[in-house]
């Protein structure tokens, strides 16, 4: 399979579970939505409106919120799959925590906004060239610091909904993410200029810094090469684990129903030809097409 343009979600996806890679950016198949996905979406999108839209108030932003959200998971929207929420109680149990989050955020931007010291940049995709490949990241925010005396004047903010929040930088910077690096690379690409990248915990309303490590672009570039590689290969085995219950959308439809990863992919194209499972039209027919002419995408024999 032609691995395309890369990006952190491609990457992290494909670590996490080649399979699901497989069905989310081979097949694109549809299932609904993980909840605290479609949560940090909503969060990311109300968060930009703060700076587009002229709210009164904190408690109108914070119903604009409210309004978005229960149309999104109650009102049956077009673009939008259901969100799978797995217990009674957690579709409000998530609006109280978007909301927390929310308020806080509010109170947080809204001297910024009224001094008109505004991002210089919202919830843009920027494409560049890495090394060989091709990489796409969405920046969530850059913010100008012209009074700055050390560093560079910009920053990248990323923001998190997390429910695990990290206490302090140096725990924030104590896993290894090809997401910042990524994030450095297109921001470069966009300004050419250097910036900074922090994370926003929206739970907590703090930002920490993530410092660049000497290893980042070559620890990025292995990655790359080494995921782009096996995709190329059709290289989809299952990663079946304890996560598949809690974490994966796919589980219940899915991997469920298959015990045997050798004969998953009959499977699944049985289920696809009988209508038990939506997917993206052009990618299974471009799937049929090199169906002909490809391994096996699981057991990697030929079919
Ligand atoms: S349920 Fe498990 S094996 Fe199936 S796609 Fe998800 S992570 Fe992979």
């Amino acid at each position: 399979m032609d691995p395309g343009v890369m990006s952190y979600s491609k990457i992290n996806t494909y670590k996490g579970c080649p399979f699901s890679y497989f069905l989310g950016y081979g097949l694109g198949v549809i299932v609904p939505d993980n909840p605290a996905l479609a949560l940090g979406s909503m969060l990311h999108t109300h968060a930009k409106r703060f700076w587009d839209i002229n709210y009164k108030s904190v408690d109108k932003f914070v119903g604009a919120f409210r309004g978005m959200y229960l149309q999104r998971v109650f009102g049956k929207l077009k673009n939008h799959q259901p969100v799978a929420f797995k217990y009674k109680d957690e579709p409000w149990i998530r609006l109280k925590q978007g909301e927390k989050m929310i308020e806080l955020f509010y109170r947080q931007n809204i001297r910024n906004k009224e001094r008109e010291k505004r991002p210089i940049l919202l919830e843009k995709q920027v494409r560049a060239p890495f090394r060989g490949f091709r990489v796409l990241g969405k920046l969530d925010r850059v913010d100008e610091l012209k009074a700055r005396k050390k560093g560079p004047k910009k920053i990248i903010i990323d923001y998190k909904s997390d429910k695990i929040v990290p206490v302090d930088e140096l725990e924030a910077n104590f896993v290894y993410s090809s997401q910042f690096v990524i994030y450095r690379i297109i921001h470069k690409h966009e300004f050419k200029e250097n910036a900074d990248v922090y994370v926003w915990y929206l739970r907590i309303g703090r930002m920490f810094l993530i410092k660049p490590k000497p290893n980042d672009k070559n620890c990025l570039e292995k990655l790359l090469i080494e995921v782009t590689d096996d995709i190329k290969k059709d290289k989809f085995p299952m990663f079946k684990g304890f996560h598949c219950k809690s974490v994966c959308e796919y589980f219940k439809p899915i991997c469920k129903h298959i015990k045997n990863s050798d004969k998953c992919i009959l499977e699944l194209e049985r289920m696809i030809r009988k209508g038990k499972l939506k997917v993206s039209k052009n990618k299974w027919k471009k799937y049929l097409e090199r169906k002909k002419l490809i391994f096996h995408p699981v057991s990697h024999q030929l079919l």
